[in-house]
C-alpha cells in the first residue's frame, strides 16, 4: 500500500470575501522507499501540499491518508503528535530554533517526540551532524552559521529519528552545488539502507534530476507524472 494515497484533495483558503482554491481535486499514490519531487511554477500548490500531508493542515475536502492513517480530519495536536512518529519535515525556511545551538536542534525531535535516551541520541546526534559536515559547528547558534549550513542542520534534524517519511520543501533552494550534491547523496543512502519515503517539492534540476517520479502541479492540478530512469518502485 501506498505510504502517501490523495484522493481528490482540495484545498481552500478563505480570507474574508477572497477565495483562493490551492488545490483542485489531486489524486495520487506514492509508494514506499521512493524518491519523488512535486514540480511546478510558484504558487502552484507545492507548499499547500507537502503541508497537508505533513499534517500541519487539514483538506478542504477529499481523503488524505498517510502511513496508514486518514490523515484528513486529524485535529492540530493529533496530527503533531502523529507528524513526529512518522515523519520529518524539512522546510523551506529551515525553522531552527534560534536559542538552541546546532546540537541541540538536531536533539530536539529525540529529546521531545521520541523521548530517546541519553547515550542514544547523542550517538544519533553526532552521525548526522557528521554526515551533513556540521561537526564542528555545532556549539554554534543558528545566527552563527550561514543559510546553507541551517539548511544542512534542518536536514540532520528531520532524518536524525529516522522517519518512514521525509518532507522536503524546496530542500536545496538555499544550498551551493557541492552541498546540494551532499545533501542529495544522504538522502538517497537513506532511503536505500531504511527504505525511507523522501516526497519533495522543487524548481532545482538538480533534484528533478535525481527523483525517479515527477510530478508536475499547475495551479492546484496535477498536469503529468512521469518516471525516470533507475526507479526502484
Ligand atoms: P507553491 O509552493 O507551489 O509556490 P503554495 O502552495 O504556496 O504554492 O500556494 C498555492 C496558492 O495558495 C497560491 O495562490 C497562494 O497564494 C495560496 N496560498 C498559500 N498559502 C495561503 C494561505 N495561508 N492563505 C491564503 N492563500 C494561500
Ligand atoms: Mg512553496
Amino acid at each position: 500500500m501506498g505510504v502517501v494515497i490523495a484522493e481528490h484533495v482540495r484545498k481552500i483558503y478563505r480570507a474574508g470575501e477572497t477565495e483562493v482554491e490551492a488545490l483542485r481535486g489531486v489524486s495520487f499514490e506514492i509508494a514506499a522507499a521512493s524518491f519523488v519531487s512535486f514540480v511546478g511554477p510558484s504558487g502552484s500548490g507545492k507548499t499547500t501540499l507537502l503541508n497537508l500531508i505533513g499534517c500541519l493542515d487539514t483538506p478542504s475536502a477529499g481523503r488524505l491518508t498517510v502511513c496508514g492513517t486518514d490523515v484528513s480530519t486529524l485535529g492540530r495536536s493529533a496530527g503533531a503528535g502523529f507528524r513526529g512518529q512518522e515523519i520529518g519535515f524539512i522546510f523551506q525556511d529551515f525553522n531552527l530554533l534560534p536559542v538552541l545551538t546546532v546540537y541541540e536542534n538536531v536533539e530536539y525531535p529525540l529529546l521531545m517526540v521520541r523521548k530517546t535516551p541519553e547515550a542514544q541520541r547523542r550517538e544519533r546526534v553526532l552521525r548526522l551532524l557528521d554526515a551533513v559536515g556540521m561537526l564542528e559547528q555545532k556549539d554554534k547558534y543558528p545566527d552563527q552559521i550561514s543559510g546553507g549550513q541551517k539548511q544542512r542542520v534542518a536536514v540532520a534534524r528531520a532524518l536524525v529519528t529516522e522517519p518512514k517519511l521525509v518532507l522536503a520543501d524546496e530542500p536545496t533552494a538555499n544550498l551551493d552545488h557541492a552541498t546540494a550534491a551532499l545533501v542529495i547523496a544522504l538522502m538517497k543512502r537513506m532511503r536505500d539502507q531504511f527504505r525511507t519515503t523522501f516526497v519533495f517539492s522543487t524548481h532545482d534540476p538538480r533534484i528533478v534530476g535525481e527523483a525517479e517520479i515527477i510530478h508536475t502541479l499547475e495551479d492546484g492540478e496535477l498536469t503529468g507524472s512521469t518516471s525516470q530512469g533507475g526507479a526502484n518502485g
